[in-house]
């Protein structure tokens, strides 16, 4: 039996305790007491998709729509920059507003204000081949983009018809133009099984991710899926734990999700193997209208007070918090590995 299969066993059986020592081993080896922060921007909540699990799905009338300006957009930034924060995620739903020329004119601002010295990870959906390319030469360094589920089936019907393909190909696109890599999907869909869950955990370890990050489905009650069960939160965390076993240099966020779910969910994610978080740091005003799932928490919070919270409560779990940029380490030792075969 190999040694993968041996850890899946545990999985199946549910075995939490030793799953996590052998991943807060591999945690500690690979990025010692570090919890590294992305400061989160959420720049709009329009999107012309209509994936049935998310809140802000095309169909959800009831959503009150917004956009930030690039000014918001600056500010949030200039304010994390200063409080010490090193890496800017700017997500949202597929909005044509934001079309690519405008989001490669905020990131070269975004470069140009925080001197470089800041990394851009964009998580705006599907766009083509030639759309990253122009995001990537404007000086994008990374990009988020989960698989949400590995089964096609269940991916095309939760997607609204878009092809697990498609997801894969913009991945496969994204990673040839030499993006850090982010994938990864939500636990708890329906219809999932434990065997899935761990196709989930291979066909992420296949892709060779930068950042994987995960979280429990959470029904929104005006999505399509709002009568499924929730999952408990103990399947998330034997999933990070698996994750961090197969891919041990992966950045692994321990993300909002969980947190919404569990008001400890954050902590139990880090004590399994997590070793990223990622404060929010969109204005107060708009965040309760980016509800991809129910609960979401912070709300009332500006991003700043979040990063002291946040202190608080990795050191509770004998963590502390670095303002390191973090970048991936998988694509360079796959730069390394391409560079050593060319000699
Ligand atoms: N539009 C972009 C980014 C925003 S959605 C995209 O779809 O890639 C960001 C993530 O939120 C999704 O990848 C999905 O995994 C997660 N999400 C959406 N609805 C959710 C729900 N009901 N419960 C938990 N996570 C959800
Ligand atoms: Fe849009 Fe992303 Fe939500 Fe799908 S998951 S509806 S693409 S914001």
């Amino acid at each position: 039996m190999s040694d993968i299969s041996r850890w899946e066993e545990l999985f199946l059986q549910g075995r939490l305790d030793e799953l996590s020592a052998a991943a807060m081993d591999l945690t500690r080896t690979h990025f010692g007491d570090s919890v590294f922060l992305r400061g989160l921007l959420e720049y709009s909540n329009h999107c012309s998709s209509n994936c049935l699990y998310c809140g802000i799905r095309r169909d959800n009338s009831r959503v009150e729509r917004y956009r930030l300006d690039d000014r918001m957009i600056y500010a949030a930034v200039d304010s994390g920059f200063s409080r010490g924060l090193r890496t800017f995620v700017l997500q949202g739903g597929e909005d044509p507003e934001f079309g690519t020329d405008r989001m490669c004119r905020i990131v070269r601002e975004i470069k140009k204000r925080t001197g470089g010295m800041a990394a851009v990870t964009l998580s705006c959906g599907i766009l083509s081949r030639e759309d990253y390319a122009a995001l990537k030469s404007a000086g994008a360094d990374r990009y988020l983009l989960r698989f949400e589920t590995s089964d096609p089936e269940l991916h095309r019907n939760l997607r609204d018809g878009v092809s697990l393909e498609r997801r894969l190909k913009a991945l496969d696109d994204l990673r040839n133009l030499g993006f850090q890599t982010g994938s990864g999907f939500m636990v708890g869909l329906p219809g999932e099984d434990d065997e899935l869950v761990l196709r989930n955990i291979r066909l992420a370890r296949e892709l060779e991710l930068d950042m994987i990050g995960i979280g429990p489905f959470i029904p929104h009650p005006q999505t399509p899926l709002a009568e499924s069960p929730q999952v408990p939160l103990e399947k998330t965390l034997l999933a990070t734990a698996m994750l961090r076993i197969t891919c041990p240099k992966a950045h692994i966020p321990a993300t909002t999700a969980a947190g919404s779910l569990e008001p400890d969910g954050r902590e139990r994610m880090l004590r399994c193997g997590a070793n990223v978080l990622m404060p929010n740091i969109s204005p107060v005003e708009v965040k309760p209208h980016y509800m991809l799932y129910p609960g979401k928490i912070c709300l009332d919070e500006d991003g700043l007070h979040c990063i002291g919270c946040l202190a608080g409560r990795v050191a509770l779990v004998g963590r502390k918090l670095d303002f390191d940029r973090a970048d991936g380490r998988v694509i360079h030792e796959r730069a390394g590995a391409k560079e050593s075969a060319s000699v």
